[in-house]
C-alpha cells in the first residue's frame, strides 16, 4: 500500500515573499502535488520581534496569486505553545533536558573554535547549574554520535551532534520555543512525511532527526533545495526590487524560480497566468534536475 506524501511549506512571516521562500514553496507544492499528496501551510510566528505585522497575510495573497492550493487551515506557530511545552515536559520527564544558565556572551569565551553553526555549547550546566546562577535556557543534551541521513537531493548527509553543535537550546532565554523543537513537535502532528525547503536548514536536520528519536516519532523524508544567492553572493533574505504585482511579473518571477529548480518551463509560458505555469511544474518536476549547488540569481 503506498503511503500518503504530506508535504508542506512553513514560511516565516518576516516580510513579503522573497525569491528564496517561492523556492521552497515550489519545490515542496510540485513535489507533494505531482505524488497526488497533501500540502499544508504554516506561519513560522514564533520569533516575535523578528515577525512583521501584516507579513502572513501578504504571503497567502502572494501564494493565492500565483496559484498554490493548501489543505486544511493555514497553522500559526504562535497559536501552538501548549504543544511545545507538552513536548518540553515530555522531555523533562525522560531527563533528557537541563536548565542552562550561560549567556551567548560566556558560551562565546569558553567555545572559542566555532563549530558548522556557531560556537559548541562547551557543556557548562550539564550536570547542573553552578553555584548561585540562575536558569535561562532549556538544552537538550546530545550523545556523542554521528546522525546520518539521506536528503533527496544532497545524497547521504551526517553530523556529529556533540562536535559540531553541542547540547542545544529548545526554550530560549529570552521565552519563546526554539525553532528546533516547533518544526519538529508541528511536523509530526500534521503527518508531514516529506520535507521540502532550503540548504540553509540542512545543517539543522540532524538536530531534528534526533529530536524527533527523543520524542519517539519517525522523521520524514528530507529534499534540500539549493540556495539562492544575490549578485554579491549573500543569501536572499527580502525581496529585492518593488516592481509593483503584475499578472506578467508573477509568472516571470515562477519561471525564474522553476528554472533556478533546474527545470525547464517553454520559454513562451512567462506569459501565461502563474496557476498554469504552476501546474506545468507540478506535471512535469523532475528532481532529477535539480542541483544541490548554491547559485547566483538576478531578482526580478
Ligand atoms: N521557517 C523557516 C524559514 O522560513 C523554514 C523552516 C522549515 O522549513 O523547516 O526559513
Amino acid at each position: 500500500m503506498s503511503v500518503l506524501v504530506v508535504g508542506r511549506f512553513a514560511p516565516s512571516p518576516t516580510g513579503p515573499l522573497h525569491f528564496g521562500s517561492l523556492v521552497a514553496a515550489v519545490g515542496s507544492y510540485c513535489l507533494a502535488r505531482q505524488a497526488g499528496g497533501r500540502w499544508l501551510l504554516r506561519m513560522e510566528d514564533l520569533d516575535t520581534p523578528r515577525v512583521v505585522a501584516g507579513a502572513a497575510d501578504t504571503m497567502l495573497r502572494t501564494l493565492e496569486r500565483l496559484g498554490f492550493v493548501w489543505d486544511g487551515p493555514v497553522v500559526y506557530q504562535s497559536q501552538r505553545q501548549d504543544a511545545y511545552a507538552a513536548a518540553l515536559e515530555q522531555l523533562q520527564h525522560d531527563g533528557l533536558i537541563f536548565p542552562c544558565a550561560c549567556s551567548r556572551k560566556e558560551i562565546l569565551a569558553s567555545a572559542p573554535h566555532p563549530g558548522e553553526e556557531g560556537p559548541v555549547y562547551p557543556g557548562t550546566c550539564r550536570n547542573g547549574l553552578p553555584p548561585g546562577r540562575v536558569p535561562r535556557a532549556q538544552r537538550l543534551r546530545v550523545p556523542a554520535e554521528e546522525i546520518t541521513f539521506i536528503d533527496g537531493i544532497f545524497g547521504s548527509c551526517r553530523q556529529h551532534l556533540a562536535e559540531a553543535v553541542g547540547d542545544f537550546v529548545l526554550k530560549r532565554a529570552d521565552g519563546p520555543f526554539a525553532y528546533q523543537l516547533a518544526v519538529v513537535v508541528d511536523d509530526a502532528a500534521a503527518g508531514v512525511n516529506q520535507v521540502v525547503r532550503g540548504a540553509d536548514l540542512l545543517a539543522s536536520t540532524a538536530r531534528q532527526i534526533y529530536l524527533l528519536r527523543c520524542l519517539n516519532l519517525t522523521p520524514p523524508a528530507y529534499w534540500h533545495l539549493p540556495l539562492a544567492l544575490d549578485g554579491a553572493g549573500k543569501k536572499i533574505s527580502k525581496r529585492q526590487g518593488n516592481k509593483p504585482a503584475s499578472t506578467q511579473r508573477d509568472a516571470e518571477m515562477l519561471h525564474a524560480v522553476l528554472t533556478f529548480l533546474g527545470q525547464e518551463p517553454p520559454v513562451s509560458m512567462r506569459r501565461v497566468p502563474a496557476p498554469e505555469l504552476l501546474a506545468w511544474g507540478v506535471a512535469s518536476f523532475s528532481v532529477k534536475q535539480v542541483s544541490p549547488l548554491a547559485r547566483r540569481v538576478v531578482v526580478l
